[in-house]
């Protein structure tokens, strides 16, 4: 008989794992159907920044996940046949203004290279070299170069492992739905009963666990973010992205498209409008990078929810004492960094079971889950 999963979300989560069940070895036995309404996702929102080397995060299990999940892109894109329109190895840049940082930075990049082979090269920059690389900044500074650094299309990444993992074994639903005490999934057409179900819905997770008596420590945390068209931009298709200091960051797309961002609003709510005081904020930072940009140069405007959890830290897998649920949430400021590799993890555990241990990724799920009645 065949196997039925239930994901609901499709942010990158939801997305890789739909794609991880469509190519493992057993997919050809099983039927997964992906709920998503869109509305506030993170993933779509994201600036698309995959460097997480030289964070000044002390957590060492994020570490091991986001260095895997930076891993896991190149062979992602291989396997779903996507192009360099979705991802790119452009390189990043983070700079630092004195010496005394920069050399420590060099110093970290260098010691964390020889455990991470997808960092590449790393380079000390010169303001002239940053320059060199980046033509349309006015203000460069100097930075380092890790050239395995990379820039990924959230929204265009997650519809083509969709298109890929629909051409297989998935049935794509575009409404909310809500769990049943048991973990039945409430869709339009009533109540539908599922062998497991991955809930991969990122700030949303409170509410969705809520009917199944468990409490999530998830908050909402809103991000917003500029999208510019630069005049005159030159004819660098592939230039690095920027991670200047005391700035915004700053990813430079083909054909002039420029993303400036993003922030990170503890209101505690869900708030999707857009701030035109963000706005001027971003488009101010831009300005101090780039000259010539003004209020007409900006095209859009995104806004998204990231999940955080007390610790920053993200978790996932099998919910204990609900065998048929697993969970992915807290991905915070680097989900589009560690989510691939969550959503691969959870598609193996979602189709042959079993208990994982993922001690050195993340704590126990107790931390983050407890029973309502407790
Ligand atoms: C502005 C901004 C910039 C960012 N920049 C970066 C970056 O440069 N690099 C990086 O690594 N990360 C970045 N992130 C973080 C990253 O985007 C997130 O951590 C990641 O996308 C979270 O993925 P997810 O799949 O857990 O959740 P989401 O992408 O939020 O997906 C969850 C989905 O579940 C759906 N959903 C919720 N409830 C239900 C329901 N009841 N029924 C059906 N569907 C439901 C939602 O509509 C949504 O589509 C950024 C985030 C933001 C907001």
């Amino acid at each position: 008989m065949q196997k039925r999963i239930a994901i609901i979300g499709g942010g990158i989560v939801g997305a890789t794992a739909a794609f991880y069940l469509s190519q493992l070895p057993g997919a050809q036995q099983v039927k997964v159907t992906l709920f998503d309404d869109g509305v506030g996702q993170a993933t779509s929102a994201a600036a698309g920044i995959i460097s997480p080397w030289l964070s000044k995060r002390r957590n060492q299990r994020w570490y091991r996940l986001a260095k895997a999940g930076a891993a896991l892109y190149p062979e992602l894109m291989h396997d779903a046949q996507l192009g360099t329109e979705v991802y790119q190895q452009t390189g990043t840049i983070v700079t630092r203004e004195a010496a005394v940082d920069l050399e420590v930075l060099a110093d970290l990049a260098q010691e964390r290279r020889r455990t991470a082979p997808t960092m590449g090269t790393v380079s000390v920059l010169s303001a002239k070299d940053v320059q060199a690389q980046i033509p349309l900044l006015t203000n460069p500074q100097p930075g380092v170069l890790i050239s395995g650094g990379a820039r990924v299309d959230g929204p265009a990444l997650v519809q083509g492992l969709l298109d890929r993992a629909s051409a297989v074994n998935l049935s794509v639903k575009r409404e909310r739905v809500t769990l049943t005490t048991d973990g039945d999934v409430v869709t339009s057409m009533g109540p539908q009963r599922f062998d497991r179900v991955i809930v991969a819905v990122g700030a949303w997770l409170k509410e969705v666990l809520a009917p199944v008596g468990i409490t999530a420590d998830v908050r909402p945390q809103k991000g917003q973010l500029i999208e510019l068209a630069v005049k005159d931009y030159p004819l660098q298709e592939q230039m690095p992205v920027l991670m200047p200091e005391g700035e915004r960051d700053f990813i430079p797309f083909g054909h002039g498209k420029l993303i400036v961002g993003a922030t990170h609003e503890d209101g505690g709510k869900f708030d999707l409008s857009r701030d035109p005081a963000v706005k001027a904020d971003l488009l101010a930072s831009a300005q101090r990078l780039v000259s010539g940009l003004s209020a007409d140069s900006i095209t859009g405007m995104r806004v998204g929810t990231r999940a955080y959890t007390p610790d920053f830290a993200p978790f996932f897998g099998p919910v204990p004492e609900h065998e048929k649920l697993l969970v992915a949430s807290g991905l915070g400021s680097s989900g589009l960094t560690t989510g691939p590799e969550i959503g691969r993890l959870l598609a193996g555990s979602a189709l042959y079971g079993g208990e994982p241990d993922w001690s050195e990724y993340e704590k126990p799920l107790t931390t983050y889950l407890s029973s309502s009645a407790e």
